[in-house]
């Protein structure tokens, strides 16, 4: 059940402590892909995983504003500090429980976001709020050959298959040429390079021409089920 298409009363007749937490950014993800392409998929995939498990899920609305300063440099991008961040994930999570919905899977689909949500998902775990659990997208899914990249071939995959009208089908075929190969700019094990426009000139990393809509309803695929069975597991633990 979408929580902000139900009515209090439909909420209030829920019998499911389960709930999923979409959480993205508004961050620039080349010249091809929307800034919202990260909050789509975490929603895409949150969606996809509440209908493939077999127990009423709680979809909670999306958090859309990420820890994503790395792309400052790129027009329309937009971030919080990670104070905020995890202020927010966690109110947020208070909240569902409050009305007993207190095992929060918190599917996420930016990079940046993934250090605050383990540290916040723990506090609350811990505190005894809730149960929550991060799980990231892209890190259910392996496809061979393919690299992850930023706004590179599987998140425009994921993309082309859930919102392909957002696509810009010209300007994808060339994005790879200003794109950096890999992310960050190393020296061994170090990177030098604390925000994107310090290595790739269009905010790209990896070549987005190599992936397509087919390749991202496998990805939409491997990814719910993956969480599919996260919620199987999370609903059954003590
Ligand atoms: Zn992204």
């Amino acid at each position: 059940m979408q929580l902000a298409d139900c009515t209090w009363t439909d909420v209030e007749g829920a019998e499911t402590s389960l709930a999923v937490l979409p959480v993205g950014s508004t961050e620039q993800h080349g010249p091809h892909a929307p800034l919202g392409t990260d909050t789509l998929a975490a929603e895409a995939v949150a969606e996809a995983g509440a209908d493939a498990v077999d127990r009423d899920v709680v979809v909670a609305p999306s958090i859309s504003i990420g820890v994503s300063e790395e792309h400052r440099a790129f027009a329309g991008s937009l971030w919080v500090s990670e104070d905020t961040f995890r202020a927010s994930v966690r109110e947020t999570i208070e909240s569902l429980a409050h009305h007993g919905f207190d095992r929060v899977v918190v599917v996420n689909g930016h990079g940046g976001n993934v250090p605050a949500l383990r540290e916040v998902c723990a506090r609350i775990s811990r505190d005894g709020d809730a149960y929550a659990v991060p799980f990231t997208w892209f890190d259910a899914v392996d496809p061979d050959d393919v690299e992850m990249g930023h706004a590179g071939p599987l998140e425009t995959a994921l993309l082309e298959h859930v919102a392909p009208e957002l696509i810009d089908a010209e300007a994808k075929e060339t994005a790879g040429e200003d794109a950096a190969d890999r992310w960050g700019e190393w020296d061994g094990s170090v990177n030098l390079a604390y925000d994107t426009n310090e290595f790739s000139d269009n905010g790209v990393v990896g070549d987005p021409a190599d992936g397509d809509a087919a390749l991202g309803e496998q990805l939409l695929d491997t990814a719910a089920d993956a969480l599919a069975a996260l919620l199987e597991r999370v609903a059954e633990r003590d």
